[in-house]
Formats: structure tokens, C-alpha cells, sequence
């Protein structure tokens, strides 16, 4: 007699299904589990055993072997323990084999036969979904979680005892109502109309939202680089029912707490300088993957105050994010993809000493210090950041006037998105991602079939000619004069366009490429 149930280890952001076989066999009494990595064997069985105990059950008598399937590779984590316990428990007759055959079940268990919550949960019922598993067991505290989705049985269990009752049909499942809990919740975004002053940054925001162009700027310590940053979230329009499920999913997979159902709003991710590559980018981590801060910010933005500050291995990292959409994670028996669609925004004040910029009389820096530090984000990084803004100190009479709030600017922001929306809907990107926004177009593809009108063709071409803009720079260029046409609701960005967006890119202190 053999039993069969499902469980799921999260790698990644991603559930994979186990098949979880228990099968009595011929020896001496005890219970042996393969397919898990060596050391989370004894575990594993020990706190199964202690809980199967404590929940009134029997620890099997006869020779059981567990096998966790596929055996290909080893799994780690505790989340399989609820498919193994109850595995055991149809195995030895303990309930019955069909009240086991189509759950897919994922917990960890104490030792008093408590359930304790897992990281992932999203996913595992995305993966329990596409496997066609009838009904999804998940600890109680994670089934308001797991019933985000629609298609499922979700019974939230908090003690394995509770489980056995419902397995031998003792006591109703504890279902939970599918769907019951999604509240479309918004987390409070801070709002534009908080910043006094600061006409260009505020309107560089509203050019980056709507072009879904990386923004950085430089500034005086105290300008407001971080006020502004904060209020980019709020100008992104609301996630659809796709990315907010899988923004959802990250930060479910990351362990973070899921209230109030799916996130609606871009998420907004502030890693420290300190942070280290793996805290930041993701990437493996003592056989384990783990989520970066890129991966939580997908769909949303990264913000790097003090960017050069930050380790160098980070700003190299941030590359593969910036550019493919993803961070590749390989290691020993590990290879998956995590997604980081990104909107990155990086301040960095204009010198070590902060005092570098305008006349820059107080600056206590050499030209050496000045370089080293502005070469730092050199290269790859600042070639892909369309928008390169210098933060001045707001005048006495900027400060009295009423600002803009976020809903005005945002409804801008959202036409204009949906002009270039309209206008990339048969394009790629070199990855094979979906064109959405005017930052995602190749510089080439789009100077060949998107140029500007004449007249921007005109001033471009001088740009270029005279050695003002590399190519390079005027893709750039090209990509914000079209975010501005589509701000404008006019066809073609002309030469106010193409002006404008040379503008924007930040010449001064050396920190343009
Ligand atoms: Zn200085």
C-alpha cells in the first residue's frame, strides 16, 4: 500500500511540487525519508514524530520509507513536513488514503503538533493550481494568504490534530472562504503636494513615472532627494490583477506578512548602503536562494540613496537587473530566475563632502575625491538612466506656491502611458519582453523607425555632430523627448521635445556619460 499527497519547497520566488510516496516495507521498525538534503533529514523526522505524538496519532510501528519526489534534487526547509506526517498517518491507516491523494499540504510542525507558518504561500497555491490539486492545506495563520487566489480549496489548519479530524472526516475541513478576503488595499503613499518647490524634480518624476525612465539625482545632503524619491510610487499607476498577484507572490515568498489582500500599489524598496550583494541583488545563500531587494521592488522602484557609497559588487550586480529584467541565480543544484523589473532611482550627493555643487565654494574635496566619487556609477549603470537631475535649494518664493498633489500628476501620467502603450503594442524588447513603457524601446530600433519630427531630427543631429551627445546619449534623449510628446498628447516629439530632453541629463560635476 502506498500514499500519495503533495507538498511544495519554495526556491526562488516559486513553489515546486513535491510528490510526497510513503510506503510500508519489510526491516526493522522506523521511518526513513529520501530526497531531503542530508541534515534536514533527522529534523524533519523528529519534529514529524513529536508531533504525530503530541496530536494523539502513532508513530509507525513497521519499516515506512518516505520518498520525496522527484529525487533529483534535495530539498531543504521545513514546509514539507505536513505532507510527510500526514502521508504517514494514510500509510499506516491512520485516515484514509483518499483524504490525502488530492491536497496538496505545506506547514511546519511543531513538536506539541502546533502548525507553524511558512514563507510562500502564494506561490504554492499558484503551483497547486496549475497541478490541478483539489484542496490546499496551509497553516492557519497563512489561509487568508493562500485564498488571494481563486480556484482552490483552502483549509487553514492550526494543529495537526484539527487535520486528522477533518482527514477522518470527524469534523468539517476548516475552509476559508476564497476570495473572502481580498481588500483592495492601498498602502499610503506619501504625496507630491508635500514637496514645496523643486519644479524640475517634481516634473523629472512625473517624465520618469510616465516613461518608465531610471532616474538619478544629485544633490546637497537635506535637498529633498529622498522625499522626492518616495513619492515615485504614487505616481505609477495602479497594478493590474497580473502584477499585483505576483508582487503579492515576492513578497509572500520573502516571508513579509500578507494583510489586506493583493498590493495594489508599486512597491517602493530603500536598501541601505550598508546592505550587502546578496540583501540587494538575491542570489544563493547557504543552499537556499534568497530574495534581494531588486526582486522585491519589481514592478516598482529600487531607491539607492548615496549610491556611491554602496559596495561595488552591488552597483556591478545591479547591471543584469537593469537590463534583462531578472537576476539569474546559479548555483551548485540551484538555477532560477527571480524577476526585477525595475524602475531604479539613485541619489548621490555631488561630492564626499556634499558641499560640491553650484559655485561650490565651501567644498573641502580634491579633483581627485570629486572624480573617484563620481566614477563610481560610471559604465553601465548610468548609461541606462535616461533622466539625470541636479537638485538645487528651493528659492524663498518657490516655497509659497500650492504644489501640484499626486492624483493630478498621476492621471498624466497614466495618459501618457497609455499613448505609448497603444503605440508598442506589436514591440519587444531584445529579451522578449513586452514593450510597456518608452524606456524598455532598444536606442537603435527606435532611432531607426521612431525618430523625432525634422525639426527635432535637426537639433539631435547638431547635438551629435558637434560632440554634445554620445549616440548613446542621443538614445537617451530620444527616449525622453517621446515621454514628453506623450505628457504633451501630441504625435511626434518635435524640437521644444528634443530640447527639453537634453536638458534633463544632468551635465554637470562630471557625472554625465
Ligand atoms: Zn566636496
Amino acid at each position: 500500500m502506498v500514499a500519495r499527497t503533495h507538498g511544495a519547497v519554495l526556491v526562488g520566488v516559486d513553489a515546486r511540487i513535491v510528490d510526497v510516496e510513503t510506503d510500508v516495507s519489510s526491516g526493522l521498525p522506523g521511518v526513513t525519508i529520501v530526497g531531503l538534503a542530508e541534515r534536514a533529514v533527522n529534523e524533519s523526522r523528529e519534529r514529524v514524530r513529536a508531533a504525530l505524538v503530541n496530536s494523539g496519532a502513532e508513530w509507525p510501528k513497521t519499516r515506512v520509507t518516505v520518498a520525496l519526489l522527484p529525487a533529483s534534487w534535495h530539498k531543504r526547509g521545513s514546509s514539507l513536513d505536513l505532507g510527510i506526517a500526514a502521508s504517514i498517518l494514510a500509510d499506516t491507516d491512520q485516515v484514509p488514503l483518499s483524504a490525502v491523494r488530492d491536497c496538496l499540504m505545506i506547514g511546519e510542525l511543531g513538536l506539541d503538533g502546533s502548525i507553524r507558518s511558512v514563507p510562500g504561500v502564494i506561490a504554492a497555491a499558484l503551483a497547486a493550481r496549475e497541478r490541478g490539486v483539489d484542496r490546499l492545506v496551509v497553516p492557519a495563520a497563512n489561509a487568508a494568504e493562500a485564498a488571494l487566489l481563486p480556484g482552490l480549496h483552502v483549509s487553514g489548519v492550526a494543529h495537526l490534530r484539527e487535520l486528522i479530524a477533518a482527514m477522518r472526516g470527524e469534523a468539517p475541513w476548516p475552509d476559508h472562504e476564497v476570495g473572502g478576503s481580498v481588500v483592495h488595499h492601498q498602502r499610503a503613499v506619501p504625496d507630491l503636494s508635500d514637496v514645496r518647490g523643486q519644479h524640475q524634480a517634481r516634473r523629472a518624476l512625473e517624465i520618469a513615472a510616465a516613461g518608465g525612465h531610471h532616474l538619478s539625482m544629485i544633490g546637497t545632503p537635506g535637498v529633498g532627494k529622498t522625499l522626492l524619491a518616495e513619492r515615485l510610487p504614487g505616481l505609477l499607476p495602479e497594478l493590474d490583477d497580473e502584477a499585483a498577484l505576483e508582487v503579492t507572490a515576492i513578497a509572500s515568498s520573502a516571508g513579509r506578512r500578507i494583510e489586506g489582500g493583493l498590493v495594489r500599489v508599486a512597491p517602493f524598496e530603500a536598501p541601505h548602503h550598508t546592505a550587502s550583494p546578496v540583501s540587494v541583488i538575491g542570489g544563493g545563500q547557504g543552499g537556499r536562494v534568497r530574495i534581494g531587494a531588486v526582486t522585491l521592488a519589481h514592478h516598482g522602484v529600487l531607491f539607492l540613496d548615496e549610491a556611491p557609497e554602496f559596495d561595488a559588487r552591488v552597483l556591478e550586480a545591479l547591471r543584469q537587473p537593469i537590463e534583462s529584467g531578472r537576476v539569474e541565480v546559479h548555483r551548485a543544484d540551484i538555477n532560477v530566475a527571480l524577476p526585477a523589473r525595475i524602475h531604479l532611482v539613485i541619489a548621490a550627493n555631488p561630492c564626499p563632502c556634499g558641499r560640491g555643487l553650484g559655485r561650490g565654494r565651501d567644498c573641502s574635496c580634491s579633483p581627485m575625491q570629486r572624480r573617484r566619487y563620481a566614477s563610481r556609477l560610471s559604465g553601465p549603470i548610468l548609461d541606462r538612466i535616461d533622466l539625470r537631475l541636479i537638485l538645487e535649494r528651493p528659492s524663498v518664493a518657490d516655497l509659497g506656491e500650492e504644489p501640484e498633489p499626486t492624483s493630478v500628476v498621476a492621471e498624466r501620467v497614466r495618459a501618457a502611458r497609455d499613448r505609448a502603450g497603444h503605440r508598442w503594442r506589436a514591440e519587444r524588447t531584445l529579451h522578449g519582453d513586452l514593450v510597456r513603457v518608452n524606456a524598455d524601446m532598444h536606442g537603435p530600433t527606435l532611432r531607426r523607425r521612431f525618430p523625432p519630427d525634422p525639426a527635432g531630427q535637426q537639433v539631435l543631429h547638431a547635438a551629435f555632430e558637434s560632440g554634445a551627445v554620445t549616440m548613446r546619449g542621443a538614445d537617451r534623449v530620444l527616449r525622453v523627448a517621446w515621454t514628453l510628446s506623450d505628457l504633451a498628447g501630441i504625435a511626434r516629439p518635435g524640437r521644444d521635445e528634443v530640447g527639453y530632453a537634453m536638458s534633463l541629463r544632468g551635465e554637470a560635476q562630471g557625472w554625465a556619460a
